[in-house]
Parts: C-alpha cells; sequence; structure tokens
C-alpha cells in the first residue's frame, strides 16, 4: 500500500487514478487546506476502486504513527505542502512549518516504522534563473522565494538522509508546468479564488468566469516577447510516479529526476491552443513583468527517460483538450 500525502490535491489525486490503474492500494492523508473530498469521491468513480482516506496533518506525529501502525505501507508519495509563491513571501513561516517540517516529522516516522521509500514533489523553482536550456537535474539550484527554498531545502534534507543510511531509497522529482486533466473530465485543478497559475486562469476566462487574462509581460527575450514554460500534462506526471515508485525498488539513495516535455510554449502560445481547442474567445491585456518570473524554463527530461523509462506523451492540443473538458463540466470546480 502506498501512502499519498496531499492525495485529494490536484496532482495527488490524479496520481492516484495511476497507482490504483497500475495495481498499487493507496492511502491518502490529506487535512483539506486546498482541496475538497469531492476529489477522492471521482478517482473511485474512475478507477471503480475504494479510496481509504485519514483526515489530518502531515505535521502531527502522533496521527502518522497510527497510520503507519494500522495500515501496511510500502512507501509514501509526499505530495501536501502549499505552493503559492506570492503567499510563501507573506507568511514564510507557514510555508517552512508545512513544508520542511511536514516532511521532516513524515521521514522520522517512517524511518520509526522502517518504511524508507519515497517519493518528493520537488519543482522547477529550485533552477530560478537557468543558466543555459534546457535545464538539466545537474545544473546550479538557487531558488528566488520563500516556497522555492522550502523545496530546495527539503530535497538537501532528503539527500542527507538517504547518505546517512543506505537503506533509504527516494525519488526527488522536479515538476515543470502541470496542467490538464483526466481525459473524463470528472476530475481536474480546482484551484481557491483567483489562479495564479496561466492555464486555470485561460480555462476560468473561457468559461466566463473571468474576462481577461493579464499577460505578465511581453518584452521577453522569447519567442514573441512573453513567458516561456515546459507544460506537461497532469496525468504523464502521474505515470511519472508510479514509474519512479516501480524504479526505485531496485535503488538505494537519493535521486533527482525532471519532469517536463523538454518543449516550451510562450503565453499567447498557450491562449492560442486554448482558443483553437475551445472554440472560444480568451481576451487578454499585456501588462508589466509580474517580480521574480523569468523569461524561459523548459527541461531536459532524457534522465528521466532514460532511467525511469518515462517520458510524457501528451502533447499541447490534449493539454487544452482536457483542461476544457474539466472546465466545462466543473464550471465552479469541485462542490463542497
Ligand atoms: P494542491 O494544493 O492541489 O495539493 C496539495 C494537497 O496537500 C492539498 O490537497 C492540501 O489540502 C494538502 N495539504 C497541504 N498541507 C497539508 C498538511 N499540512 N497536511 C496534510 N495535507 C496537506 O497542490 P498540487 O498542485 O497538487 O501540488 C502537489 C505538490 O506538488 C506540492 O508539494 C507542490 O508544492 C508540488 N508542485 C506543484 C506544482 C504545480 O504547479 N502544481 C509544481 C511543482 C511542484
Ligand atoms: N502568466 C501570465 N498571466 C497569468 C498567470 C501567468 O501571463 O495570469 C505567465 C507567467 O508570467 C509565466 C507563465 O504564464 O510566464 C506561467 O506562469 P505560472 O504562474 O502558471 O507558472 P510558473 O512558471 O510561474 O510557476
Amino acid at each position: 500500500m502506498i501512502l499519498v500525502t496531499g492525495g485529494a490535491g490536484y496532482i495527488g489525486s490524479h496520481t492516484c487514478v495511476a497507482l490504483l490503474q497500475a495495481g498499487y492500494e493507496v492511502l491518502v492523508l490529506d487535512n483539506f487546506c486546498n482541496s475538497k473530498a469531492e476529489s477522492l469521491h471521482r478517482v473511485a468513480s474512475i478507477t471503480g476502486k475504494a479510496v481509504p482516506l485519514v483526515q489530518g496533518d502531515v505535521r502531527d506525529r502522533d496521527l502518522l504513527r497510527e497510520v503507519f501502525g494500522t495500515h501496511a505501507i510500502d512507501g509514501v508519495i509526499h505530495f501536501a505542502g502549499l505552493k503559492a509563491v506570492g503567499e510563501s513571501v507573506e507568511k514564510p513561516l507557514t510555508y517552512y512549518d508545512t513544508n520542511v517540517s511536514g516532511s521532516v516529522v513524515l521521514t522520522e516516522v517512517m524511518a520509526e516504522f522502517g518504511i524508507q521509500m519515497l517519493v518528493f514533489s520537488s519543482s522547477a523553482t529550485v533552477y530560478g534563473d537557468p543558466v543555459n536550456l534546457p535545464i538539466r537535474e545537474d545544473f546550479p539550484v538557487g531558488a528566488t522565494n520563500p516556497y522555492g527554498r522550502s523545496k530546495l531545502m527539503v530535497e538537501q534534507i532528503y539527500t542527507d538522509v538517504a547518505n546517512s543510511d543506505k537503506a533509504w531509497r527516494i525519488a526527488l522529482l522536479r515538476y515543470f508546468n502541470p496542467v490538464g486533466a483526466h481525459v473524463s473530465g470528472a476530475m481536474g485543478e480546482d484551484p481557491n479564488g483567483i489562479p495564479s497559475n496561466l492555464m486555470p486562469y485561460i480555462s476560468q476566462v473561457a468559461v466566463g468566469r473571468r474576462e481577461q487574462l493579464t499577460v505578465f509581460g511581453n518584452d521577453y527575450p522569447t519567442v514573441d516577447g512573453t513567458g516561456v514554460r515546459d507544460y506537461i500534462h497532469v496525468m504523464d506526471l502521474a505515470e511519472g510516479h508510479v514509474r519512479a515508485l516501480a524504479w526505485l525498488k531496485n535503488q538505494t539513495g537519493a535521486h533527482v529526476f525532471n519532469l517536463g516535455t523538454g518543449r516550451g510554449y510562450s503565453v499567447l502560445e498557450m491562449v492560442r491552443a486554448f482558443e483553437l481547442v475551445s472554440g472560444r474567445p480568451v481576451p487578454y491585456l499585456i501588462s508589466p513583468r509580474r517580480a521574480g518570473d523569468v523569461a524561459e524554463v523548459y527541461a531536459d527530461s532524457s534522465k528521466a527517460e532514460r532511467e525511469l523509462d518515462w517520458k510524457a506523451t501528451r502533447d499541447i492540443e490534449v493539454m487544452c483538450r482536457d483542461t476544457w473538458n474539466w472546465q466545462k463540466q466543473n464550471p465552479q470546480g469541485y462542490p463542497d
């Protein structure tokens, strides 16, 4: 059985689908601070399998002891954390507590129970402004905000932990820009309030929930002046976790992998692709750059392809189609 912390969230819920379809049993731990239980009902209806849930906080040591003491857990995928860059600048301690202390408590309890296989959600944000493109795992790291630094700290902690005891097998997955939704349209990204990420913003404009997109800067040294990112379909990402788990069985140590497509798209290319797929206009306004943004980010994911036998297969059209399918069927996101 795999313990999935943060399993009710966007990437966690899609990963639960991929795990269940690959024959794993899952147990979700989530405090629903940024998700709803409905996402897990959708996982169950898509897969036809039960999704047992423990509602609680990953920092709650006693609860974790109870979880590990009462379930036959073989490994953990650790998604639980906070991810809003702007909020992390306002509330750094909340971010370090949840993301860093949460990971430490979880890992201590895992060690107590002799469970030493872990997949961790890291981020391409740890590369800051990349020195070159495409970005390889051995490039210098250096985050520019508390969120990114919390990810970097946890990566460093896991590397030290793996060096201290060879029984640990840890995959540190650096996600590029996850987008898209399950092909059924029954599951997708359901941000609270005004989306801070591009894709959910575009799809809320297309469905009529918001008037227009604000494009943050058109004076970057890119194809059309707007920011370029490596968007990856959330189901490709989910399948990457399943591959990482299988691979870890025969490994020891901590290992970093980029999970991206290797191809960058500009903001305006994303807008056009979405308009084409949805048949809806996505009006936009160009505004100044957003603080902390970099011009261009895309991955070299050849290490994951080589080692994990994993490669993203869903293209930009599928990413837009699946997002639109979810948005149309669930214009207000998941019900309460
Ligand atoms: P999400 O907010 O949808 O999912 C996170 C889940 O963790 C939520 O269900 C939330 O309720 C839960 N959670 C948060 N704090 C918790 C706590 N203390 N105890 C128990 N549960 C808690 O976010 P997501 O997009 O699915 O991201 C999952 C992970 O991937 C996060 O660690 C995030 O930092 C990382 N990541 C996300 C992206 C992205 O763009 N979405 C990119 C790179 C890395
Ligand atoms: N972006 C934008 N308008 C928005 C949200 C994002 O122009 O409302 C741009 C942003 O400047 C970046 C790209 O879209 O170039 C992806 O941003 P997002 O926040 O989705 O991901 P990031 O790469 O910053 O983690």
